[in-house]
């Protein structure tokens, strides 16, 4: 028998639902530009600007040219699991947006002060509604969305312990925006630090941007990889062995346009690379794997930033061999080339 004295079971309050949602969801400020980033692309904007303060901790504004949400659901884009984006199981099945869990903004709003300011193309004005206070009021602004994000952590103050350095926090958000950036080469992006333009993409080619956001070194260093295998898809750059760096820091992978880390990708690629890098050396690469939503669950992490596929083995095999025909390597079974 145990003296361990048992408490009723009751219904959280919600704002305590959410706090520990965010706690899943937002580690750092770079958690939360990754957010409120997902949200303006879902609302199909082409100019994305962010405004940070002390790296994001003490400040984040993601201002968009998107469809922007009418006043009357202003109240609701802050409430637990209400979305837009799904409405039914087979919506979520086939989910093309970022978001569909109807979670990031309650859960930010439950450890940051958050408002929200938008106008929809038919609304007469703009409005701005505080998080906080609840007040809804009319203002001026033109089609879009900017949202607020101020003093993350507040009310949490063992996690904002955990922030390291406002340039430490600087670089993470860029590096969340810079995840966006290569997806979505159609849309521009700007990120201010304290006043200053510290990153500006504008629109172009998919090679433009990546040249733009990871440099012509980058892209001289490596080669096109366009392939179509079954019922998927890989296409982008990887970089040539050469190439290969100490760190793993210029690794990308996307599913359906979202970044994943994905260790099955990482390994067919990593395969493709076998027989020409050696110990850890790291290869480099950006890749775009389209895939039908049916045959990927994109709902297994609270930030989705991993996935589960139908057919593991199929996609494995196809980031390899796309890869491998990139750097016209030999497959395995095939002899090995005798190179300089
Ligand atoms: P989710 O993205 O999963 O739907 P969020 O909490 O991130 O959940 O956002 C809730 C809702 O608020 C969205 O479904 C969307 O309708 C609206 N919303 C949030 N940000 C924007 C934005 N930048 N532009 C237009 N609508 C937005
Ligand atoms: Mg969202």
């Amino acid at each position: 028998p145990t003296a361990v004295p048992r408490r009723p079971i009751r219904e959280l309050p919600d704002e305590l639902i959410s706090q520990i949602a965010a706690g899943e969801v937002v580690e750092r400020p770079a958690s939360v530009v990754r957010e409120l980033v997902d949200n303006a692309l879902d609302a199909g904007a082409t100019e994305v600007t962010l405004k940070l303060l002390a790296g994001g901790v003490r400040s984040i504004v993601v201002e968009d040219n998107g469809a922007g949400i009418p006043a009357d659901e202003l109240p609701l884009a802050l409430r637990r699991h209400a979305t837009s984006k799904i409405a039914s199981l087979p919506d979520l099945e086939a989910v093309s947006t970022m978001g569909f869990r109807g979670e990031a903004l309650a859960a930010i709003a439950s450890i940051a002060d958050v408002s929200l300011l938008s106008r929809t193309a038919d609304g007469p004005h703009a409005f701005r509604l505080d998080a906080r206070s609840g007040e809804l009021a009319p203002a001026a602004r033109a089609v879009g969305t900017s949202v607020e994000v101020r003093e993350l952590f507040f009310s949490t103050p063992a996690r904002r312990k955990f922030l390291k350095t406002d340039a430490t926090e600087l670089a993470h958000c860029i590096e969340a925006v810079r995840r966006h950036a290569l997806a979505r080469p159609d849309v521009a992006f700007a990120v201010w630090h304290e006043g200053k333009l510290v990153e500006q993409w504008r629109k172009g080619t998919a090679e433009q941007r990546i040249k733009d956001v990871l440099g012509e070194d980058f892209l001289a260093a490596s080669r096109a990889v366009e392939a179509h295998i079954g019922p998927l898809s890989v296409r982008g750059r990887a970089g040539v062995p050469d190439a290969a760096r100490a760190r793993a820091d210029q690794q990308y992978c996307y599913v359906n346009g979202r970044y994943v880390r994905d260790k099955l990708l990482a390994h067919g690629v990593r395969s493709a690379y076998e027989d020409v890098l050696h110990g850890s050396r790291q290869p480099t690469y950006v890749l775009f794997v389209e895939i039908s939503p049916e045959r990927v669950d994109v709902n297994v992490h609270p930030t989705k930033i991993e996935v589960r596929f139908r057919d593991s083995r199929e996609v494995h095999q196809a980031v390899r061999h796309a890869v491998d025909d990139a750097l016209a390597l030999p497959r395995a079974g095939q002899p090995e080339a005798t190179g300089p």
